[in-house]
Formats: C-alpha cells, sequence, structure tokens
C-alpha cells in the first residue's frame, strides 16, 4: 500500500513558528524532502534513520528540477514510505505545492497539506507592519514579484510560472497592501510599474530582509526612494517588499530588540549531536550559525570488558562527559536492580566535571555530589579534595587525559578508568570549511575538535582568515590551539558553553564599542 505524503509549510525561518503539526510529521516521517529557505532547525527531531533528501539549490548551482522532485516524493511513497515534503513558509503560497498535490492525485498517492506561517505576513509582523490595519488597508495582496521568463529566484526558490504576467494597473489600483514574494533584484520595475499604475511615489514601502531570522533587517522607503535604499543598503533575498501606507508603521511599532551578535557568523565545530544548544543559543542572540562538526562521538566497544559494569565496588565515581553518562548508563548492571537503573549508584559518592555533565545525570535521576566551579579536571580534583575515596571509577573518553586518574592515585585509591566512547573525525564539505574560514568567530569546544578540525582543513591555521575571532572553552583547548600556532582571540573563564558564550558576548560588545 502506497504511504502518505505531507505538504508541509515550516514556516518563514524562526523554528519557533514551526507548527506542532509540522513537528509532529517531522518526527514521524520516513523521508523528507526539503528546500533551502527551510529553518536550520527544522531537520532536528527527524529520526535518525529518516532519509532526508535535499531538494533546493545549493549556493549558485543547479536546483533538482521539479518533476524530479514529484517523481521522487512519488516514488517513495509508491514504496509505502511516509513522506514529509517540507517547504519555507506556507506549501501552497508561492511554493508549487499545488502542483505537487496535482501530481500526488494524478498517481493516486494520498497526501495531507499542513499550512505554515507564510513569510510575507509573519516578515511583515516582525518588522512591526500590521498588513491590515483599521483605517490604513482593508485588504492584502500577496503578489510574486518575479518575472515571468525566470524560473527561479536568486533565493533558489521556484518562480510560479502559471503567475505568469502581472497586470500592473490593475495591481497598483488594488485598494490596500501589497507584499511582493522575490524579486529584490527587480524592485526598480515594481516600484516604476507601480507608480506608471497610479499608486503616489510617497507611498511607504518596507523590504524585510531575512525575517523571523537571526539576520533580520528593515529597510524602509517610499516607492520613489525604496530601489536606491535597497540598493544602497545591499539586501539580498530571501526578502518581501511591503507597499502601503501599513509600511510606516514599521518605524513605530519595530518590536525586535536589536541582538547582541545581530550581522556576526559563528562556526560551532563540535559534534553535531551536541552542537544544536548551542547553536540554539547563539541564533537566539542574533548570530548566524554555521554548522561545521568536525567530530563524532561514538562509543567505545572494548572486547576486554564484559558489556555490564556493576558499579557497587565503588565508593567515587567520576563523569567526564554527559557523552559518559550515556555510556555508563548502557552498561550498568549490579545484579540486583534492573540493568540501567541508577539506584546501582546508591552506594557510591558521585562526582561530574561540570554543569553539562550534572545535568546528564540529573536526567536520570542522580544528583552529583561534586561539581566543580569549572570544568576541567584539576578544578574537579580539587573539588575532591576532602572526598574520602579508596576505589574510584573513572568513566570518560579514550582520549582523555590522565590528571585526575593520577590525582586520586597519588592519594592512594585503587582507579580503574573506563573509556566508554571516543571522538572520530567527521568530514567537513568544501563548501562549509569555506564559510568557516570567512567567519567572524570560530568556536572550539574541546581539543579533539582543535586538532580534527586542522586536519580536515589541511592548510597552516586551518586557512582561517586572520579576522575570524578564535573562541575558546578554556586554557586546554587553548593550549592545543597554540600548539598548532593559532592563538585564542577570546577564552571562557568557566571552561563551560555557558562560560564561552559569555565571553563571547563580551568579546563581541568591545568590537562594537572600538567601532571595529
Ligand atoms: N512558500 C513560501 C514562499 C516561497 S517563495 C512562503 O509561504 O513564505 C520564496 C520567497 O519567499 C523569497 O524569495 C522571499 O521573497 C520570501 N521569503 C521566504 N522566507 C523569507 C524570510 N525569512 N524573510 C523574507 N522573505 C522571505
Amino acid at each position: 500500500m502506497s504511504g502518505r505524503v505531507y505538504l508541509v509549510g515550516a514556516g518563514p525561518g524562526d523554528p519557533g513558528l514551526l507548527t506542532a503539526r509540522a513537528l509532529e510529521l517531522i518526527a514521524a516521517a520516513d523521508v523528507i524532502l526539503y528546500d533551502r529557505l527551510i529553518p536550520s532547525a527544522a531537520l532536528d527531531g527527524a529520526r535518525a534513520d529518516a532519509e532526508l533528501l535535499f531538494v533546493g539549490k545549493e549556493g549558485g548551482g543547479p536546483s533538482v528540477p521539479q518533476e524530479q522532485t514529484e517523481a521522487l516524493m512519488i516514488e517513495r511513497a509508491q514504496a509505502g514510505s511516509t513522506v514529509v515534503r517540507l517547504k519555507g513558509g506556507d506549501p501552497f503560497v508561492f511554493g508549487r505545492g499545488g502542483e505537487e498535490a496535482l501530481a500526488l492525485r494524478a498517481a493516486g498517492i494520498p497526501f495531507e497539506v499542513v499550512p505554515g506561517v507564510t513569510a510575507g505576513v509573519a516578515a511583515s509582523a516582525y518588522a512591526g507592519i500590521p498588513v491590515t490595519h483599521r483605517g490604513l488597508a482593508s485588504a492584502v495582496a500577496l503578489v510574486t514579484g518575479h518575472a515571468r521568463e525566470d524560473t527561479r529566484d536568486a533565493a533558489g526558490e521556484p518562480t510560479p510560472e502559471e503567475e505568469g504576467g502581472i497586470d500592473w494597473p490593475a495591481l497598483a489600483a488594488f485598494p490596500g497592501t501589497l507584499v511582493f514574494y522575490m524579486g529584490v533584484r527587480r524592485l526598480p520595475d515594481i516600484a516604476a510599474s507601480l507608480i506608471a499604475g497610479g499608486r503616489p511615489g510617497s507611498q511607504a514601502v518596507a523590504v524585510v530582509e531575512a525575517g523571523t531570522l537571526p539576520g533580520q533587517r528593515t529597510v524602509t522607503g517610499t516607492l520613489e526612494t525604496i530601489a536606491e535604499a535597497v540598493e544602497r543598503e545591499g539586501v539580498r533575498p530571501p526578502s518581501i517588499t511591503v507597499v502601503g501606507p501599513v509600511a510606516a508603521l514599521a518605524e513605530e511599532l519595530a518590536w525586535l530588540d536589536p541582538r547582541p551578535l545581530a550581522g556576526l557568523t559563528v562556526a560551532v565545530t563540535r559534534a553535531r549531536a551536541q552542537a544544536s544548544g548551542l547553536a540554539r543559543r547563539l541564533e537566539a542572540l542574533g548570530a548566524s550559525v554555521i554548522q561545521a562538526p568536525v567530530i563524532r562521538v561514538q562509543g567505545v566497544s572494548d572486547p576486554a570488558h564484559s558489556p555490564a559494569l556493576d558499579p557497587t565496588p565503588y565508593d567515587l565515581i567520576c563523569m567526564t562527559s554527559a557523552n559518559g553518562v550515556a555510556g555508563l548508563f548502557e552498561r550498568l548492571d549490579d545484579g540486583t536492580h534492573p540493568p540501567g537503573d541508577s539506584r546501582s549508584l546508591a552506594g557510591a559518592t558521585v562526582a561530574a566535571i561540570g554543569p553539562g555533565t550534572a545535568r546528564a545525570l540529573a536526567e536520570r535521576g542522580i544528583v552529583a555530589d561534586v561539581v566543580p566551579e569549572r570544568s576541567v579536571a584539576e578544578s574537579l580534583v580539587a573539588a575532591l579534595a576532602e572526598v574520602p575515596v579508596t576505589r574510584a571509577l573513572i568513566a570518560t573518553a579514550r582520549e582523555a587525559r590522565d590528571v585526575l586518574p593520577e590525582a586520586l592515585r597519588a592519594r592512594g585509591a585503587e582507579v580503574d578508568v573506563l573509556a566508554l566512547y571516543e571522538t572520530v573525525a567527521e568530514p567537513l564539505s568544501p563548501r562549509t570549511l569555506q564559510a568557516v574560514r570567512a567567519a567572524d568567530y570560530i568556536t572550539f569546544t574541546s581539543s579533539s575538535t582543535v586538532s580534527f578540525f586542522l586536519d580536515a582543513a589541511g592548510e597552516e591555521r586551518g586557512g582561517i582568515s586572520a579576522d575570524t575571532r578564535v573562541v575558546s572553552i578554556g586554557p586546554v583547548t587553548s593550549a592545543t590551539l597554540r600548539e598548532h600556532g593559532l592563538e585564542p582571540d577570546v577564552e571562557a573563564d568557566r571552561y563551560d558553553v555557558e562560560g564561552m558564550i559569555a565571553a563571547l558576548l563580551a568579546d563581541a560588545a568591545a568590537r562594537a564599542n572600538d567601532g571595529r
């Protein structure tokens, strides 16, 4: 039996504007076909074994032809898969969703449509523009700003050819707000055509670039001045253009607080599985994040150890990362409680290297007895100074340093070090590498991200630009950077992700004050 296809709108960019229904379907899908203009976080909730197929356009490259996208969607559904066709904004607003629905109907495939928050309304709202307003506009028209002869706009979005040519005099006479999608490049023609059709040259216009996204920007003017303003400001797709008196409200109603990292790009090199929290925080602060995972964390299957681990002989158990917590629980078995039951840790003092590890323990019902102020082995050693220990277990990474076991052994303790996971290289695409090298900031959250990044990049200093600020989570990572000839520009003083974000913010603020 054929699977169902869901034509799903992903909203305009802010992941908070994905609908509950969209999230539910993304989490359930076997196959997801997605475009370029979808929120970067939209696929975070997809199943690990889901097939994710990009069918948009990469940079200036060619896009997957519409017929091929439709054929792929139909083929997967016929094979019995649940298919989510994820589109930016709303699937039926300039998204060719209607064509895809017709193709599905023709192929006899059941489908559902999940509306999304459309960019024309959302970007306007985020810029403080109500598209209708009592006394100013009692109607709104959504219009394609694209010329008929093109098939894709600069943002790589399909052009609805069926929209055909626009009746400019009729559009100019439309009694309400005009919201143009696509076609920022055609703004001079659009403005001229509207004036020729009878709209006053003094009518307010606002162009909203990257609406609801970290880099959102609004440029305002009139039909006479907007083309020049947009050219001067270097406005780029995706942008919408709002024409009508409501556009003037942007100045009064703009509500989006200027975000401290607006306009800055920050590269995140940590493993994808751990990066999303950091990326989300940076985006909320206004940064554009380049996800460049150079490592992947994988469990160590050590044939020398039987998979089961009885923690009861230990009076101290140290966890040096959230990954270690996950790995340890997979093996816990004290022979009394069910495997993985946190009660088997009841007899021991449990120490976490920092707040992230402590949180991972808390999620499993264990409140760490010891958490040092700074997330580094030396601080954990100091924090354990008064804790009695005869036999300790350290659950850690294969490549971990020896500081902690050596310090405990020096105190006469018997110490077992259990390597539960290791970090392995994750390849970086040339395009990602290029973006990282040009970023304003590059963040390193461990020594392994440093060495794996430099291996992946190949060149001296990883080929990163001299203007790129190098951010380190703490002194151990900084030492590794220096060994590789990279001087960290910013170092966290708390040695954890929050500390690193605070240090990055302080650096960005200082540089903005310097007018650099
Ligand atoms: N189906 C989409 C529109 C697809 S056409 C929707 O309902 O929103 C692509 C055009 O949408 C872009 O060229 C741009 O004009 C607009 N657009 C999409 N995302 C945008 C955003 N975040 N900010 C401003 N305009 C956006």
